[in-house]
């Protein structure tokens, strides 16, 4: 018998589609895509977070690399390195 059954509930409802974090096997799943990571996690189901353990950052869902983009998509300052300025005249 080879025993490949999902026995934890709550990994079951995230390989089923769910947006859940599986406390007890230490994994979240999103879009039946599995993350290790708590704060990626909560940055794949929607929250606006930084991680600095991955270096990446998450707005509506969407990953950011930068973390400059990352604030100035938060509200915060424009990022230094990446700016959308379209009319730069020197
Ligand atoms: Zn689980
Ligand atoms: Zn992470
Ligand atoms: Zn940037």
């Amino acid at each position: 018998m080879n025993g490949e059954k999902t026995k934890c509930k709550s990994c079951f409802k995230g390989k089923s589609g769910e947006a859940i974090w599986c406390e007890h096997c230490g994994g979240g799943y999103v879009n039946g895509e599995k993350t290790k990571c708590k704060s990626c996690f909560k940055g794949k189901s929607g929250e606006a977070i930084w991680c600095e353990h991955c270096g990446a950052g998450y707005v509506n869902g969407d990953k950011i690399k930068c973390k400059g983009c990352f604030n100035a998509q938060n509200g915060g300052a424009p990022c230094p390195e990446h700016k959308h300025e379209g009319h730069n005249h020197p």
